[in-house]
């Protein structure tokens, strides 16, 4: 007997993929509309906003709150209706045939209905020296490593929202943190803008791309070029915090369902895929807006479709 037909098989009405703010606001309603949903983790519980210092503007916190604390929040008032939420992975799907098969490490569920908001990674620089030294001075998680760099001299890359956002975040640690932006103009908000540009620790270095993270045991400097002259310089540094955007995590239903050009789910105003009774809601198929309240407006809507789907399913 394969190792595959040991697993124990579930039926479900409504399985949640990930558990970030969209997946616990889809499992919060489809626990209302009495659909016991399952909720697998994933492996970053409460999702990309739980690595977040603090969240300003999701509404209803108006002196903002602590990622983790919000993810717990979400979690828990989802539970409290009825949800079940399973710290596992799915490692396969068939969205083929209804009902569609999900496989994690140790079970096997069946389900009549599918929300996948299993999010986006942070992107990696790819040059040579950032694998090495990821957990030795190159980070992708201000929250989980900033601490370590006390009184340090520490550099930030990016000039987006993230870049801006954990560059603030890291001048309570460390001496100065400059921001190396491969332009001459940030892409991040007017509001983060500002904070920079008045912060004492904060410097930036323009049309500059990082080509190499060089070290022994650990990080000790960056080698830079500058995009517009090509000229090359060492800058000395403890640490390197990436910030450069998003990759979604579409990789498991690739083939399956339509992703568009780069690799998000596309869905229609109703949070559908393209696959009858399957709906995206958050990060994974939004490359526009990835906000809190965003996420948790399209897992919402998401589930409500869901129940809708579920109802039309029992009448037929
Ligand atoms: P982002 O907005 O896509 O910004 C990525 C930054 O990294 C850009 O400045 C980009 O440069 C740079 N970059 C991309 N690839 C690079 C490479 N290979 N080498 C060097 N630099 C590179 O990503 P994000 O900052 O993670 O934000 C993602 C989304 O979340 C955004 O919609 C943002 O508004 C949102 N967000 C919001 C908040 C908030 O509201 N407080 C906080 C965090 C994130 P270019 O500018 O030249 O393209």
């Amino acid at each position: 007997m394969s190792i595959q037909n040991e697993k124990q098989l579930e039926k479900r009405n409504l399985v949640i993929l990930g558990c970030g703010p969209a997946g616990l606001s889809a499992a919060l309603y489809g626990a209302r509309a009495d659909l016991e949903p399952l909720v697998l983790t994933g492996m970053i519980l409460h999702g990309q906003a739980s690595t977040t210092e603090m969240i300003e503007n999701y509404p209803g916190f108006p002196e903002g709150i602590n990622g983790p604390e919000l993810g717990q929040l979400f979690q828990a008032q989802a539970e409290h209706f009825g949800a079940e939420v399973e710290m596992d992975q799915a490692i396969k799907v068939d969205l083929e045939n209804s009902p569609f098969t999900i496989e994690t490490y140790g079970k096997k569920y069946k389900a009549k209905s599918l929300i996948i908001t299993t999010g986006a990674t942070h992107r990696k620089l790819g040059v040579p020296g950032e694998k090495e030294f990821v957990g030795k001075g190159v980070s992708y998680c201000c929250t989980c490593d900033g601490w370590f760099f006390k009184e340090k001299d520490i550099v930030v890359v990016g000039g987006g929202d993230s870049a801006l956002e954990e560059t603030l975040f890291l001048t309570r640690f460390a001496n100065t943190v400059t921001v190396i932006h491969r332009r001459d103009e940030l892409r991040a908000g007017a509001i983060l803008q500002k904070r920079a540009f008045s912060n004492p620790k904060v410097r930036f270095l323009w049309d500059t791309v990082v080509t190499e993270i060089m070290g022994d045991d650990a990080v000790n400097a960056v080698k830079l070029e500058n995009v517009k002259t090509g000229e090359e310089a060492i800058h000395k540094t403890s640490g390197v915090f990436i910030f450069i955007g998003h990759d979604p995590n579409t990789e498991l239903f690739k083939g399956q369902i339509e992703l568009d050009e780069t690799g998000y789910i596309v869905v229609d105003k109703y949070m559908e895929t393209s696959v009858q009774g399957v709906f995206a809601a958050g990060e994974v198929a939004d490359p526009h807006f990835r906000q809190v309240i965003t996420s948790a407006g399209m897992g919402a809507a998401a589930a409500i479709r869901a129940t809708r789907f579920l109802e039309e399913l029992e009448e037929n």
